[in-house]
């Protein structure tokens, strides 16, 4: 019984350390030098920018920002910070395709075509 046990222990380590790593992945700087073609407020096309011009990350609180969410008041952890336990680029990427940022990405597009005085009144 105890002989079983022990060669569970020892060999099936290899196995698993490549199924589940435990070391979680950190967000990388350099992802923020990357190019993307996305809707920007700025344009009513698509543009190649820099993910840093859309993301800031927080390092001390590990968490990024969409500044175009947050600038639009979305609803959602982009606004707040948005963290993960395992950073992937990915995750990027795949935020500026979601809904709820093209929804603020035209949000802003309106506010700088002459709604945005408009807006600051309401709000004031
Ligand atoms: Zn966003």
């Amino acid at each position: 019984m105890s002989k079983r046990k022990a060669n569970d222990g020892s060999h099936s380590t290899a196995l698993s350390d490549t199924k589940k790593k435990k070391c979680s992945l950190n967000f990388k700087p350099e992802w923020l030098r990357e190019s993307v073609e996305t809707e920007l407020p700025t344009s009513s096309r698509k543009q190649v920018t820099k993910l840093g011009d859309i993301f800031t990350y927080r390092e001390t609180s590990d968490e990024v920002i969409c500044t175009i969410c947050q600038e639009a008041r979305a609803s959602g952890a982009f606004t707040t910070g948005k963290r993960w336990d395992d950073w992937k680029i990915d995750y990027l990427k795949r935020h500026i395709n979601q809904k709820i940022h093209l929804d603020s990405v035209s949000k802003l597009r309106c506010q700088k075509s002459g709604g945005l005085q408009r807006l600051l009144t309401e709000n004031a």
